[in-house]
């Protein structure tokens, strides 16, 4: 019998909500000892709320604009502002040319200006200036360690919005007993490094790798597999797609993006990361009673 056919076959990897991508999908699971984890959505809820407006103008032309934009998106800041914006009653304006920049942000046209809602580097990348009121607003949210998006048109950034959720209930159990089983977790996450630092401390991750994009992520995969080491890597975006694929473990969230469950070699149907931890765990033992 195949590893998966054995795991299949005894239905303790459906029993537990564990989808097995195919045949080959658990060849190079043996020996896992580094797990990497995404933050939102993997260790976090992904149920993101807005806590935090700043606005160089009115609040609410902030929220509608960088809602407009993010009504496009599929990301769990983009749904929170969304929210946010529909409970304040916006009225979002038609965006033309939209553009969605994977660990970035969106951008887009709105009254044929361009219009953008993304990381603070994304805007200075793409000429948006950052004023005085805007830094310190920029400040007060790293002091915090929140999630930030900034919001800016006219050639400025013209609104700070902080997001934040929670960590998952299990998921600082789940940690520790990756840590037990022999497996170093390791936070990959595109967020800053505050959010990442206070995250990682929350559930007992000492190791952190932040502002990651999504090649970065891949980068550090391959990094890991460089030095010998054996790598999962668990994840629930678009963004960690590639590093899915690249993992000698792959698993996607149930509750991720498309993208992330087509790149996995195992995917999670509820979510849970005691369970994914498990997935690792059983994925392990399974090929060494094989061999
Ligand atoms: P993670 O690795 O935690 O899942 P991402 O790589 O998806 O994070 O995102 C990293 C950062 O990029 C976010 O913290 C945010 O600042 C920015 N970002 C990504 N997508 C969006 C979006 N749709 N709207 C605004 N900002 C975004
Ligand atoms: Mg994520």
């Amino acid at each position: 019998a195949t590893p998966v056919a054995l795991l299949v076959g005894t239905g303790r990897g459906a029993q537990l909500g564990i989808l097995i991508a195919g045949p080959e999908a658990l060849e190079r699971a043996s020996g896992i000892d580094r797990i990497l984890l995404d933050k939102t959505g993997t260790v976090t809820s992904g149920r993101m709320s807005v806590t935090e407006v700043w606005a160089a103008g009115a609040t609410d032309e902030v929220l509608a604009l960088g809602a407009a934009l993010e009504a496009a998106s599929e990301h769990p800041i983009a749904e929170a502002i969304v929210a946010e914006a529909t409970r304040r009653d916006a009225a979002l304006p038609v965006v033309s040319d939209f553009a969605s920049l994977e660990g970035l942000g969106v951008t887009g046209t709105i009254n044929g200006g361009t219009v953008l809602a993304g990381r603070p580097a994304f805007a200075e990348d793409q000429g948006f200036r950052t004023g005085p009121d805007a830094a310190s607003a920029l400040a007060s949210a790293a002091e915090r360690a929140s999630t930030v998006v900034v919001v800016a048109w006219d050639g400025e950034v013209r609104g700070v919005v902080e997001v934040a959720d929670t960590v998952k209930p299990e998921a600082r159990a789940a940690i520790g007993r990756a840590v037990s089983l022999g497996m170093t977790p390791v936070l990959l996450t595109g967020d800053n490094a505050a959010v990442a630092a206070r995250v990682a401390g929350e559930v007992g991750i000492t190791e952190v790798i932040a502002d990651a994009s999504p090649s970065d992520k891949v980068a550090a995969v391959e990094r890991l597999q460089a030095a010998g080491r054996r790598v999962a890597m668990i994840g629930d975006g678009m963004n960690d797609a590639a590093a899915i694929a690249t993992a000698d473990l792959g698993i996607a969230m149930g509750t991720g993006t498309d993208a992330a469950k087509g790149a996995a070699d195992l995917s999670i149907v509820s979510g849970s990361l005691a369970t994914a931890i498990d997935a690792v765990r059983l994925s392990r033992r399974t090929l060494g009673i094989i061999r």
